[in-house]
């Protein structure tokens, strides 16, 4: 068997590296490529010379001559998009909407995609699935619940028309139970504090306020064509029901496993054959309850501001990405209350206006950029109002 080629771009955050854990741990299966960071440069060169790909990229032009020193054996490409065309599936763990690139041009290569990078198939949709259609492209999700739907929908054989619902699992995230008065003067620390995943900032900050929710409600509809009113949100503390897909009969399936991410990594990765490494395995007689409850959707106000963009459809995905993009840096600057996280993106949204003429991938990075500058004036005024409060 030859090995499959991956390359990864994002290699130094937390799916890049949990990526590199599935290839050593099946080294005859896998074979690393492709490199790439935005300037995390230390990493990449160690990861380097670790799994001697033949290519790495840095986004940032000012390292590359320093890495090219230090990897005399590997070529440096220009940017992470450029690691696509060597690889049979590319990893993309770019955090947030600088993933677009990488998206567009494995698919346009028809190439598998890894996608963890959920920010460029939300904001992109209308321009990303077309390019499904080349010829061996394939998108096989790493995000936790749209891997266990993928596995799900393999239980049928019409999923377009024997899908009635689909159920995404939420942990609820470190402020499940609480109140939203008691959530004004929480710290960025105690919002990092993820009670079941261990992920970067980010995302993490985006669990805390279900927006991750949200944005995998939106991902859900793109990668698998499911109506919003057939896409439900469920609370399950445990992490251990990745999500599930009711069919019209009445049967629902679930996947289970406990919560490590090198499952759906490995997952895709070896798709549609399955990697031979547990990543841990369920105690049936540990395992003494499954919780399930609905969200408090006043507390945690982005899962339905997600929604509304979701089935606004357009660039209003985009410009709603981008404008949490902006309030998550701002509350982990330790610049925004962690309610006011919804309030300046519900305010960011109605700046919104849709553009008259069919998308392109120049519409949707204008879209991007109008959420930043909408967010960043809601900010302006939110920081005041804050100031003047206390
Ligand atoms: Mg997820």
């Amino acid at each position: 068997m030859n090995a499959v080629r991956v390359s990864i771009a994002g290699s130094s955050g937390s799916i890049g590296t949990q990526t590199l854990d599935v290839v050593r741990a099946e080294p005859d299966r896998f074979r690393v490529v492709g490199l790439g960071v935005s300037s995390s440069i230390d990493v990449l060169i160690a990861q380097a010379i670790e799994f001697r790909p033949e290519f790495v990229a840095v986004a940032d032009p000012a390292h590359r001559a320093e890495v090219a020193a230090a990897l005399p054996f590997a070529t440096v490409v220009d940017s992470m998009a450029d690691l696509t065309e060597f690889a049979d599936v590319v990893v993309n763990a770019v955090v947030g909407f600088a993933g677009l690139p990488v998206t567009l041009r494995t698919l346009a290569a028809g190439k598998r995609l890894a996608l963890a990078n959920k920010e460029s198939l939300i904001a992109a949709g209308p321009v990303v699935q077309p390019l499904r259609a080349t010829p061996g492209a394939e998108i096989v999700p790493v995000d936790s619940e749209h891997c266990a739907v993928h596995q799900c929908l393999r239980a049928t054989v019409r999923d377009g028309v024997e899908v009635s619902r689909i159920v995404l699992t939420a942990s609820g995230g470190p402020f499940r139970g609480r109140t939203l008065d008691d959530l004004s003067a929480v710290t960025v620390e105690q919002a990092l504090a993820h009670p079941t995943w261990s992920m970067g900032p980010k995302i993490t900050i985006d669990s805390s306020t279900l927006m991750n929710k949200g944005l995998e409600v939106i991902e859900a509809h793109e990668l698998f064509g499911v109506d919003y009113d057939s896409i439900e949100v469920v609370v399950h503390p445990q992490s251990v029901v990745h999500s599930m897909v009711e069919f019209t009969d009445g049967c629902t399936m679930a996947q289970l496993s406990l919560p490590d991410m090198r499952l759906p990594i490995g997952y895709a990765l070896a798709h549609p054959e399955r990697i031979s490494t547990p990543y841990g395995r369920i105690d049936w007689t540990e395992l003494s309850r499954l919780d399930f409850a609905e969200p408090d959707r006043r507390t945690f106000r982005c899962l339905d501001l997600a929604y509304r963009a979701g089935r606004a459809g357009g660039s209003l995905p985009a410009f709603l990405s981008a404008a949490n993009e902006v309030a998550v840096e701002s509350f982990l600057a330790g610049h925004l209350r962690w309610p006011d996280i919804a309030a300046v993106i519900e305010a960011s949204l109605d700046e919104h206006v849709e553009f008259a003429e069919a998308l392109t991938s120049e519409h949707i990075i204008e879209a991007d950029r109008l959420g930043r500058v909408a967010a960043r004036r809601v900010l302006g005024s939110t920081i005041v109002t804050s100031k003047a409060n206390s």
